[in-house]
């Protein structure tokens, strides 16, 4: 199923994915464009991005001038969106939405951004019938972080989710959730991959992973991305900066080994960083998530 040779894995949909792409979190509409373009003509074949990010056109953009450049063409690129909870009232209206300011026919990937177990059944309902329909070819879930609630959810499903895209990183390994979704043939990908914005220089200078990183001549963001897919998380790192898009990329090529993963799997700590106090959120250029504002 996880291909690390070909950098590809096979969801449960049918459809092949790649293990490592760009993520767009905090990107404004030109950063989104130009770090996608940069992204796929390095190489890139997988875009995440989600309707709350408000950069949907920049990366339909991006897509497009890449396209018409000739450095891929649609059918080789992977698109992931996310429908964010104010719009599971209307989850077709959503889906043609993200479809329009993507200026896509069709979305590789859609997501449900959070659990919202007042209607997620309903707009997970919504994105099946929209597979059936040509719209989407493949559907997922995002921050279902207990089994029950992934059950609750599967329970009343047709189309299994391909994906779950919970937050995960060496200080919080997503264990029990990556082996509860197997059942499923459902994969796990990580966002905060590298621990988020403003928490990434603590997992850069973890002894462990330095260590690991001088002994293979690689950053430490390259060790953490070549963790996540040799685990089997596909990864999403997100940057504007057009050399870390490059570096992240180049994870593809080297082996940790057994002892080194050992190592790694050490240093779970069951820590979200999402999980932070005002004070500290605050510090972020004033971005909160519209859920966290209520
Ligand atoms: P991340 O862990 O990818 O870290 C991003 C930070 O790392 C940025 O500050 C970036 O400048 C820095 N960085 C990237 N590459 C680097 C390198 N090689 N060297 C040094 N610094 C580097 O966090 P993220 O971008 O928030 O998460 C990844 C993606 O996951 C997002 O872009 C988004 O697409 C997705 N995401 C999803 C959810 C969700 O709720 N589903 C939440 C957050 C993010």
């Amino acid at each position: 199923m996880f291909d690390l040779e070909k950098g590809m894995v096979l969801l449960n949909s049918g459809y092949g994915m790649p293990i490592l792409g760009i993520g767009c979190f905090r990107l404004s509409q030109s950063q989104a464009e130009d770090s996608v373009y940069w992204a796929l003509r390095d190489g890139y074949r997988l875009i995440d991005t989600a309707r709350i990010y408000g950069n949907e056109e920049g990366v339909g953009r991006g897509i497009q001038r890449a396209i018409d450049e000739g450095i891929c063409t649609r059918e080789e690129i992977f698109v992931t969106t996310k429908m964010w909870t104010d719009d599971f009232g209307d989850g077709d209206e959503a889906i043609d939405a993200s479809l329009s300011r993507l200026n896509l026919e069709y979305i590789d990937l859609m997501i449900l951004h959070h659990s919202q177990p007042s209607n997620d059944v309903e707009v997970y309902q919504a994105m099946e019938r929209a597979v059936e329909a040509g719209k989407l070819k493949s559907v997922g879930l995002s921050n279902y972080y207990e089994p029950e609630d992934f059950d609750r959810l599967v329970d009343a499903a047709t189309i299994m989710p391909a994906l779950l895209q919970n937050e995960t990183h060496p200080y919080h390994q997503s264990t029990v959730m990556k082996e509860h979704i197997a059942q499923y043939g459902t994969v796990m990908e990580s966002w905060f991959p590298l621990g988020g914005r403003g928490n990434t220089q603590v997992l850069f200078d973890d002894e462990t992973i330095s260590s690991i990183a001088t002994e293979h001549g690689k950053t430490s963001a390259q060790v953490i991305l070549r963790w996540h897919t040799q685990m089997g998380f596909v990864v999403i790192p997100g940057s504007k900066n057009v050399n870390h898009i490059k570096e992240n990329l180049d994870t593809l090529d080297f082996q940790l080994t057994d002892t080194e993963m050992a190592e790694i799997a050490g240093l779970d700590k069951n820590i979200r960083y999402y999980h932070r106090t005002d004070e500290q959120l605050a510090q972020f250029a004033g971005w909160r998530p519209d859920f966290e504002k209520k």
